[in-house]
């Protein structure tokens, strides 16, 4: 009998929807043909054990939204390294090194930019780090329009921001090779860095990506703890269609209230 099997059923599927679902999002808001809707988004935070696979495939997918279908053979892969054991002694001096290892990716970035520049263009990157055995930060960097031909630039660059001197660089041989390296570095650095430390890096032109994930366009985001605040008051309230319309029926009646005292009408 078909109704006795979709009851079960369905509180199946519910309890199971109910388990995944993201306690830590928002709510958005945007103004509809029919009212004010809201509908309540995940948070999209790799720390979040809902949301981690979500995330994982974003970061992926800026990384690739960054290199270009024509041209990808000169995106230059690079890998900084930390400074090798002369340079590293402690515990202490390693955790140290990793704490100002963002830094000097910047740093490492200005050289590149202030290259490039020169040449009229505008080098971006997308990098995420590695933790090595040493339990020492390196970077992989995708670097796009970096103007470098002589890869012995990179490395000058690094030493002087402060990385080891090993570093690799090379180009991919195939795009989807480029992609393929990098998705695996993304997984991997979700899995190893701690919430807040900032699992995957792009430079602002690596990708023309600048939607909010949490707030597709047309919608609102509101933060949580404004939210029932909100809520509270967008159902109270009026859309900004009913309000113009509330003002000009305001309007109307004064007009007419005062044209019919002063004979006007
Ligand atoms: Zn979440």
């Amino acid at each position: 009998m078909p109704g006795g099997s979709e009851g079960p059923l369905l509180s199946t599927v519910k309890r199971t929807s109910d388990t995944r679902r993201c306690l830590e999002g928002v709510h958005v808001y945007r103004e509809g043909s029919e009212g004010v809707e809201s509908k309540r988004l995940p948070c999209g935070r790799r720390e979040c054990a809902v949301c981690r696979a979500q995330w994982n495939r974003g970061a992926f997918f800026r990384v690739m939204a960054g290199i270009p279908d024509e041209g990808w053979q000169w995106v230059w892969y690079v890998v900084l390294t930390a400074p090798g054991v002369a340079g590293i002694r402690t515990g202490d001096e390693a955790v140290e090194w990793n704490r100002g290892s963002g830094l000097r990716l910047r740093h490492f970035m200005q050289e590149v930019r202030r290259h490039a520049a020169r040449q009229g263009e505008r080098a971006e990157y997308a990098a995420t780090p590695e933790l090595q055995a040493r339990g020492l930060v390196h970077y992989n960097v995708l670097l796009r329009e970096a103007c470098v031909s002589d890869p012995g630039l990179f490395q000058r660059w690094a030493v002087a921001a402060g990385f080891g001197e090993v570093v690799y660089a090379e180009h991919a041989r195939t795009r989807f090779g480029l992609v393929r390296y990098i998705g695996g570095y993304v997984i991997k650095a979700r899995d190893h860095f701690p919430p807040g430390f900032r699992a995957v890096r792009f430079s602002g032109g690596w990708a023309l990506w600048t939607e909010d994930p949490r707030a597709p366009s047309g919608w609102i985001a509101i933060p949580e703890d404004e939210d029932v605040r909100i809520l509270r008051r967008v159902k109270r309230a009026m859309t900004v269609r009913d309000a113009w319309a509330s003002y000009e029926m305001s309007c109307r009646m004064m007009f007419d209230a005062r044209a019919k005292v002063r004979g006007w009408a």
